[in-house]
């Protein structure tokens, strides 16, 4: 077993890692702001990062998209910026279903724009009244002669209002299908997602009559949910990713602050008790930052196949982040609870991660269903 990263992945780190540094000193302006600022996006856009979320044939840079490529640009990002992170992430989870399942045309146009940032993707599947039981969505599309005329709403859709284009899930008859919805199509609008514990560029969408016809179907028709869940088989373990950075760079914070606070004349985290929640921390993040790493490395060449692995990871590292910031807020003492701090910051941060992208307790029966066929076959 090499546990080693090859001088490419090692390139792809260190990049993301500049990003970082640039970006990590406009974090909390951003997060107060609470929408895409046109500095965060002209960084993104020079870094070249988006090119990763595309394949090389439409303006990426590599042959297909690598989940573990993904998942350290996303570890150093979430380190520094949410906002950050989620520009970068959505770019990747908003136009993956062109990759796989788009026509000719939609990569021809969508991917380029994409991997340039020059059209920013989001996607829709979550509405009002439905999460996780995606089947109950309803959002229609029926068919109007050539034309197909969807009607709805979407809820707490990440980039929207500012994304281009909406890889959005209707019902059809008794189906569900994706269709790709621009921005700028007659009868959609959008409205306000109230704001959110951790700050995050989110809004809600709304489908009014709107027409679009069979060349912006997204992959079969009935086959949305297929589609959908591709998606999530590439980027669901991302946010492991993403959350071993949340804990790191919190880690980092509070070994500062206990080596620098003095107690009964030596360093905090020489109390005993202090000590132990550092290295329960360590523990936590270390073995997340393996499980996510694996998870990544096995969904390289199956992402479908790997699914029960990257679910676990992002369950493992999402609460591990939680469990991470949690004790490094409490070694901190008050310091730990100064608003507008980065610690402040990365707690909040950490806890939308184990509800988005499947919640954590729906991830757990997708494990556990998987395990007689490992065990039992
Ligand atoms: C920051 C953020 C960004 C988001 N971005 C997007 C986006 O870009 N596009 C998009 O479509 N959506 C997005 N969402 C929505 C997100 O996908 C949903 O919040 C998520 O799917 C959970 O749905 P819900 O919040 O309606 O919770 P519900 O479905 O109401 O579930 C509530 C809780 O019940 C439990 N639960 C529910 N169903 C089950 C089950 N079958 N088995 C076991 N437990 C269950 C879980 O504990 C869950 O947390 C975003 C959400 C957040 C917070």
């Amino acid at each position: 077993m090499d546990f080693s990263f090859s001088p490419e992945e090692l390139k792809i780190r260190e990049r993301a890692a500049e990003v970082a540094r640039l970006v990590k000193p406009h974090a909390h302006a951003w997060d107060e702001a609470n929408l895409l600022t046109d500095e965060l996006r002209q960084v993104m856009r020079d870094s070249g990062l988006a090119r990763l979320m595309v394949p090389a044939e439409f303006g990426g840079e590599s042959e297909r998209l690598d989940p573990l490529h993904i998942a350290l640009v996303r570890e150093q990002l979430m380190a520094a910026s949410s906002a950050a992170d989620a520009l970068f992430a959505l770019q990747g989870i908003g136009s993956n279903a062109i990759t796989t399942v788009g026509t000719p045309e939609q990569k021809a146009y969508w991917l380029p724009r994409i991997a340039s940032m020059d059209a920013l993707a989001a996607v829709a599947l979550t509405e009002p009244q439905t999460g996780s039981d995606l089947r109950s969505i309803t959002t229609t599309m029926v068919r109007d002669g050539d034309d197909l005329v969807v009607n709805g709403a979407k809820s707490f859709i990440s980039n929207a209002p500012y994304a281009d284009v909406y890889a959005t899930l209707v019902k059809e008859g008794d189906g569900l299908s994706l269709v790709l919805v621009p921005k700028e199509t007659p009868g959609v609008t959008f409205g306000r997602t109230p704001d959110l514990i951790a700050p995050h560029v989110i809004g809600e969408v709304f489908y009014d009559d709107v027409r679009i016809t069979d060349a912006d179907r997204l992959g079969e028709p009935g086959k949305g949910l297929e589609a959908a869940l591709g998606t999530l088989a590439i980027f669901r373990v991302s946010v492991g990713a993403a959350a071993i950075g949340l804990a790191e760079a919190a880690l980092a914070v509070a070994v500062r602050h206990t080596q620098e606070r003095q107690n009964k004349g030596r360093p905090l985290a020489r109390i005993g008790a202090v000590a132990s929640l550092l290295a329960d921390a360590k523990i936590d993040l270390e073995q997340a930052r393996w499980v996510t790493y694996h998870a990544a490395w096995k969904a390289r060449t199956d992402p479908l196949g790997a699914i029960s692995t990257t679910s676990l990871a992002k369950v493992a590292a999402t609460e591990a982040a939680d469990r991470v910031t949690d004790r490094c807020v409490q070694v901190m003492g008050r310091f730990g609870l100064l608003a507008g701090s980065d610690i402040e910051r990365y707690a909040r941060e950490a806890r939308p991660m184990r509800i988005y992208e499947g919640a954590n307790e729906v991830l757990r029966l997708t494990i556990a269903r998987d395990l007689p066929g490992e065990y039992l076959a």
